[in-house]
């Protein structure tokens, strides 16, 4: 079995920059990455296939990406990257099995660093399954990698900063934007201000956008929410209502816009199947996007060997990540006796200062874009929960009636979460219902437990694992 001392899974802003200071403290590691190569979510390079001939055009984050990209190449002597490696499960004795090229091995780790990033909220709501219906990362994706606009008129539904970013992104490849449904609205300029005070960097970037935003006369509807997508075959309009503080839609508000394509952008689930399936520690904190490991000030979970930064603990943006994942890089190298506690803490001084006041800004647009309860109560009795088994709201309330309503109990008699998503898609929205039906809070609803394999591979391939 190959072994590692420091082994790190994701690498994007956090992997990258807890390997960086895990090498310079003169550790060795192996990071993996389901990616044909580094940079994460906004880091993302460019396939082979395309060359960059003027990087001024791809904006800010594609030049922060390329400096801490270069920053990580220089500790190859000690960093062992494998990419397109899929990590699918991770098991006693400190093993971590992973699928490559066509091989699944296991690699044994003495430090395990878990920065798996996030994924996007889905949301069903009626029509929610028709072509023409993208998650907004989705559609960021093939806008910013492929240059490929997602359809002809777009409207963007959701919350938060991606909206503009996407917004911004569409316009300036010469999409077409309809409206942008915002479900949150500012109610405290002041404190948003006073919050953003220091981060000259984000305050750049939301400046760009929405001067974009601006420019291409994109009108922004605050308070509003998706009902529903309507289309013979895909997507033609989209019905859209002004919401409450609880986002439960205004009766008599509702609007209509001829669209061919809807980005749903609700913001982003953390994607804690693996800090779950080692048995961590969680506690569920909806502003931070879910259930998310315990960790000490040193980004230690709960078990003595893992640790974890960045989305995957909550979400919360790039630079937060790889504050983190300095952090669990350099606590990490010196719990296997690289360097002292103390060269540690002082090494990481800056970083934890900064999380200080990025936390603070994090807490006000958590307050803005945090999911309420009207978000989960869009969809009707015909509407899908579970896409991989094609399982409706009303096939679920029947379940519930028969059975207890404990949440794994629903995963056993109807197979919901044990389709290739593996309850990634449908996972937090059935907890938010049971949680209803039950009429409990949603932390007194358990995780649908995740099991390996977490992401799919062949059999012949775990049938040979070595
Ligand atoms: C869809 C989406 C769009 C976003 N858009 C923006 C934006 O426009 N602007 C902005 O400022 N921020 C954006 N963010 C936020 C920003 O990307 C993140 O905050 C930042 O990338 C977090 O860094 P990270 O290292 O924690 O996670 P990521 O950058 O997500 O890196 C995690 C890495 O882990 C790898 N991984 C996950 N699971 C496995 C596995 N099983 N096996 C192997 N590898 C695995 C992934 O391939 C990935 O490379 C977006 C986030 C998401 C999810």
């Amino acid at each position: 079995m190959k072994q590692t001392d420091i082994l790190i899974i994701g690498a994007g802003p956090a992997g990258m920059a807890a390997a960086i200071e895990a090498a310079r403290a003169g550790a060795t590691i192996t990071v993996l990455d389901e990616n044909t190569n580094s940079g994460g979510q906004i880091f993302r390079q460019f396939h082979d296939s395309f060359q960059v001939l003027q990087a001024k055009n791809l904006g800010p984050d594609y030049a922060r990406g390329q400096s801490l990209i270069n920053k990580f190449n220089v500790h190859s002597n000690s960093i062992t990257c494998m990419y397109d490696a899929q990590v699918w499960g991770i098991f006693e004795d400190r093993e971590v099995a992973c699928f490559q090229g066509q091989e699944s091995f296991s690699i044994r780790f003495k430090k395990l660093i878990i920065t798996a990033g996030a994924y996007d909220r889905p949301v069903p709501f009626p029509g929610w399954t028709l072509p023409g219906v993208f998650t907004a990362g989705g559609a960021q994706r093939l806008v910013k990698n492929q240059r490929v606009l997602p359809g002809k008129k777009i409207l963007l539904a959701g919350t938060g900063p991606l909206q503009l970013a996407l917004a911004s992104q569409i316009s300036k490849a010469r999409g077409q934007v309809a409206a942008i449904a915002e479900a949150g609205n500012v109610e405290n300029w002041a404190k948003l201000i006073r919050a953003m005070v220091g981060q000259w960097e984000l305050i750049g970037d939301a400046c760009r956008y929405l001067f974009n935003v601006q420019k291409s006369r994109i009108p922004i509807l605050r308070r509003h929410i998706i009902l529903e997508a309507r289309g013979d075959g895909r997507v033609e309009e989209a019905i859209l209502a002004e919401v409450d503080r609880q986002w439960r839609p205004k009766p008599g508000t509702e609007k209509t816009f001829k669209v061919d394509t809807i980005c749903s952008g609700y913001g982003f689930i953390p994607s804690a199947e693996m800090t779950l399936l080692a048995g961590c520690a969680h506690t569920y904190d909806p502003q931070l996007g879910g259930w998310i490991p315990v960790r000490t000030p040193e980004m230690r979970t709960s078990r003595i060997d893992i640790y974890a930064a960045g989305d995957c603990t909550g979400v919360a943006g790039s630079k937060v990540a790889m504050a983190e994942g300095r952090i669990a890089g350099a606590f990490a190298a010196a719990a296997l006796g690289c360097l002292s506690d103390t060269e540690a803490e002082r090494r990481t001084r800056e970083c934890r200062q900064n999380l200080v006041s990025l936390n603070r800004l994090r807490a006000v647009l958590d307050g803005i874009s945090a999911p309420k309860p009207g978000l989960y109560e869009l969809a009707d009795a015909q509407t899908i929960l579970c896409r991989c088994m094609e399982i409706t709201l009303q096939d679920l309330k029947a379940f519930m009636r028969e059975y207890s309503g404990d949440i794994n109990e629903v995963k056993r008699m109807t197979s919901i979460g044990m389709g290739p998503c593996q309850g990634r898609i449908c996972g937090q929205v059935i907890q938010e219902i049971v949680a209803r039906e039950k009429g409990l809070p949603s932390d007194a609803i358990r995780f649908l437990s995740p099991r390996p394999p977490i992401k799919n591979i062949p059999l012949a391939a775990l049938a040979n694992h070595s």
